[in-house]
């Protein structure tokens, strides 16, 4: 029988976790077990259809784990027997281990509805041939319906409009595109970019069936509308891959993820560990159990857990919840809180809000205006959150922002913040836009105006 000290099931994160294992304990063995041929860039995925082309250029090189000492066994476990520490392949093939982390991710959410296992409709799966047939059949397609407009449906349509005469409707049931991620101007601003490239959008729009026979030919909605399409995409969401684990006798917790510490250990077995989409989460904010899936949280998990595996080192903080879109050549990125849900959750906020270009003087060349918006606690002046549009610097100063909030800082602190500027490459000091809109917000929050 095969063995290793760390046996990691998983692609993304498992990776992340093996690398922080092998670096807090270089003398342990680490296999990392994994379903798929090839790992995908998972949030590259988009860009296969435009940018980047095809799968076989948006791929996690295995050069990663030589180069850590990892070893790689390419196969789908289907069986954990934890009293004897043992892994079961599908092949058959039996692997024993000391510590075990699941990193199994999530697959896409397919609602029930009636039609949708017609040919041409497609789910965003993480696979590589699979991703490859759907870039074949997008080649020959004309009319493309995207059922969601969080950040995947929008990537995905201004993606595969790029070098194609193609026809494409995002249908949102909401009554803004990108909604649950930000606030309404901003989704407002991202919703003009994309329909600016000729994209149709349908919000307060729900996909009721898939028409056709065998193959897809339109789709009809909860309004009696009905819309052409040779081919559906699917964007609505994840489900955690818990199955195995729950099979294990892991215990789950909110929507089936895997219950785990702040440590990355599962509840049920101290030697089992989790991260990624598929272990639960609790808020930075609150430590309510939260459903969000980035990849930022699970790299971040993946290191706590790796460095946890012998020994407890790093506790996790909770889920911030980090991310940045580009949509038509405009960045859009949220940290923390927005206000929608700062309202929902009955928070007292002050809002600073604060714009400028993103190099000085304005009239550089590609100069973009970047607008900033931070929500800060009434009652403490902290950084709750922050939402930010713009160019590409957009993406890192959303981390920025993410670093502020996870150190608690307040509207005074940042107002002090010294920040790195060049002419070429930021905006103005006297105008930058994140201490500005942190100045804004003190003037409410010391009840001066
Ligand atoms: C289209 C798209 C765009 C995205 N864009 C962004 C973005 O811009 N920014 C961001 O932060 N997040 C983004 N995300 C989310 C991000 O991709 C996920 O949060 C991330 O992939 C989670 O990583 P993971 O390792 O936990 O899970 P996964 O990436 O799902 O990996 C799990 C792996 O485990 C393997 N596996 C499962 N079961 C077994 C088994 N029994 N045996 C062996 N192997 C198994 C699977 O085959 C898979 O390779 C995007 C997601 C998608 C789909």
């Amino acid at each position: 029988m095969r063995s290793a000290d760390v046996v990691v099931l998983g692609g993304l994160s498992g990776i992340t976790a093996g690398i922080s294992c092998r670096r807090h304990y270089p003398e342990k063995k680490v296999l990392l077990i994994r379903k798929e041929g090839t790992v995908l860039i998972p949030c590259g995925i988009p860009y296969i259809y435009g940018t980047v082309g095809g799968p076989e250029n948006n791929v996690i090189p295995d050069g990663l784990l030589e180069n850590n000492g990892i070893d790689l066994l390419k196969g789908e476990a289907v069986s954990v027997d934890r009293e004897k520490k043992v892994i079961t392949m599908k092949d058959g093939e039996t692997i024993s281990y000391d510590k075990l982390v699941f990193a199994t991710g999530s697959t896409p959410l397919v609602p029930p509805i009636n039609g949708i296992d017609k040919k041409g409709v497609y789910a965003v799966k993480k696979e590589f041939n699979y991703l490859g047939d759907l870039l074949e059949v997008m080649n020959d397609a004309k009319d493309v319906v995207i059922i969601g407009g969080g950040f995947i449906g929008m990537e995905f349509a201004d993606e595969c409009r790029k070098g194609r005469d193609i026809n494409i409707t995002v249908v949102e049931a909401l009554p803004h595109c990108l909604q649950m991620a930000m606030d309404n101007e901003f989704c407002d601003e991202a919703q003009k970019k994309l329909s600016e490239t000729g994209v149709n959008i349908m919000v307060d729009e729900k996909v009721e069936a898939i028409l056709g026979n065998d193959f897809v030919t339109g789709v009809k909605l909860a309004s009696g509308k009905e819309l052409k399409s040779d081919l559906v995409i699917l964007g609505i969401g994840a489900v955690a891959n818990t199955e195995l684990a729950e099979k294990s006798g892991i215990e789950l917790g909110y929507r089936n993820t895997i219950k785990v510490d702040r440590y990355m250990q599962t509840y049920t077995d101290t030697d089992v560990f989790a991260c990624g989409d598929c272990a639960m989460k609790e808020s930075f904010f609150d430590g309510r159990p939260v459903g969000v899936m980035l990849a930022s949280i699970a790299t971040s998990e993946a290191r706590i857990a790796g460095a946890n595996l012998f020994s407890p080192t790093h506790r996790n903080c909770g889920a911030i919840s980090v991310f940045s879109t580009l949509i038509n050549g405009r960045a859009f990125a949220v940290a923390g809180l927005t206000e929608r849900i700062a309202k929902e959750n009955g928070i007292k906020y002050v809002i600073g809000e604060a714009e400028a270009p993103d190099t000085h003087p304005g009239g550089m060349p590609n100069s973009t205006l970047t607008k900033v918006k931070l929500i800060f606690a009434r009652d403490t002046g902290v950084l709750l959150g922050g939402s930010l549009s713009g160019g590409k610097p957009v993406g890192e100063m959303v981390n920025v922002l993410s670093a502020c909030i996870m150190h608690k800082m307040t509207a005074d602190d940042m107002v002090m913040f010294q920040m790195g500027t060049h002419p070429a490459l930021t905006s103005s000091p006297i105008v930058y836009p994140i201490v500005n809109a942190a100045c804004k917000a003190v003037i409410p929050l010391k009840g001066i105006a």
